[in-house]
């Protein structure tokens, strides 16, 4: 049997275990995390609906309407007329032809890559995609291809190279640890090119981007029919899942073949519920888009002077890089003693080398929570130097 107990220890020296930190009470701009508060800019909160008063009534309405489980999976007897409701709004929002609502976004990429290419089929990928498009596509048998990130020169010639029949192009929309946003219209055109379809997981644009919150594509004006779009329902819409829409027969091929929307008990019909009412919210406050932009701004010009590169992004994820994995440790344990929690992201989830300071933005945010950060990481910095001259 392996050593357990040595692995973990070479964890530990690595500064590459992770632990828990365990949050009670709501979501919040501000979180009592293993009873103490800190002003949090560690979620995927973007919108601050994860608490939202209309949202939750919604889902407390649909447990007193139909208890807490759907049953069975959607394919014998778990398909509910709330998740019906759902998958019309959302196609509607993102102007689809139909959305097909999973239980996760973990399990929606995790199923659709396998049920869209096979064995003999090719599959391209951007190298920083998420780690479900990579499972994804690792279950899949297709041959794999990962271009460089965002080098659409090499996806294109990547594409000419293979004489696969069915081609698949797999990329985040917003790139959930560098925060940037994929070339789209390259893309789309890549796509039309070469016959191949795409899917784009918005996880991080849905709802943050758009005119109302319908994602990247809005954002960006891309239509087309060759793009599978992904926008998970956990993070700005606050609630729990995920979705995918385009093209009706693509959807219904979906149905019938992702074995992740097939083999698992549908998600409680309460929660489809509470998308439902998320997705009024998401439409109507474009305030809170406004407000998540304007503390971009915010902590961008506040933290220009620092010793540590801020990835340029407009949106709720603002990198920090700092370098190395017990570097960043440091500067997010002095963020901690000074009340902001800031997570430090580590190998495998980037590449080595290149740790940081994951900070994500809210619009449950004020402008003092912002400002108490940037004074947190400037104060960091000046310890930081002083502690370097001094030894
Ligand atoms: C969070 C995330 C997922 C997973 O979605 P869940 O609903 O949390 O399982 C998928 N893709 C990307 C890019 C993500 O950031």
């Amino acid at each position: 049997m392996r050593d357990f107990t040595a692995g973990l220890q070479a964890l530990d020296e690595a500064g590459l275990r992770r632990r828990r930190r365990t949050v009670d009470g709501p979501q919040g701009a501000v979180l009592d995390v293993d009873g103490r508060p800190l002003i949090a800019f560690a979620s995927n909160d973007y919108l601050g609906l994860a608490n939202h008063p209309a949202i939750a009534d919604a889902a407390i309405h649909a447990i007193q309407r139909y208890g807490v489980g759907a049953g069975a999976s959607h394919l014998i007897s778990g398909h509910h007329a709330e998740h019906a409701r759902l998958e019309d709004e959302l196609a509607a929002f993102v102007g689809a032809e139909r959305a097909l609502y999973f239980s996760t976004g973990y399990m929606a990429n995790t199923g659709i890559v396998p049920a869209l290419a096979g064995r003999g089929d090719a599959v391209f990928s951007d190298a920083l995609n998420h780690a479900c498009l990579i499972d994804g596509a690792r279950l899949s048998r297709a041959d794999l291809h990962v271009y460089p990130h965002a080098d659409m020169a090499a996806l294109d010639a990547a594409l000419r190279a293979s004489p696969a029949s069915h081609r698949l192009i797999l990329s985040d929309a917003v790139f959930s640890m560098d925060g940037d946003i994929a070339p789209l219209h390259e893309l789309a055109a890549l796509a039309e090119r070469h016959d191949a379809l795409v899917l784009l997981d918005d996880a991080h644009g849905f709802g943050v981007l758009g005119p109302h919150g319908e994602g990247a594509l809005a954002h960006a004006g891309v239509r087309s029919d060759r793009i599978l779009y992904l926008g998970t329902l956990g993070k700005a819409a606050g609630v729990s899942g995920a979705f995918v829409a385009g093209r009706a027969d693509i959807v219904e091929w979906l149905v019938q073949r992702a074995r992740t929307y097939i083999f698992t008990t549908a998600t409680p019909p309460m929660l489809a519920a509470a998308v439902r009412a998320s997705l009024e919210v998401i439409r109507a406050d474009d305030w809170r888009r406004d407000r998540l932009r304007a503390h971009a701004r915010r902590l961008r010009d506040g933290l220009a002077g620092l010793p540590w590169r801020l990835l340029p992004s407009e949106g709720a994820i603002q990198p920090l890089v700092i370098g190395e994995n017990t570097a960043a440790l440091r500067v997010m344990a002095s963020l901690l003693d000074r009340g902001c929690w800031a997570p430090a992201i580590r190998p495998p989830t980037v590449p080595a080398g290149t740790a940081r300071l994951r900070i994500t933005l809210s619009a449950a945010h004020t402008d003092l929570h912002v400002d108490t950060l940037v004074s947190a990481l400037v104060d960091t910095a000046a310890s930081a130097t002083t502690a370097a001259r001094a030894a």
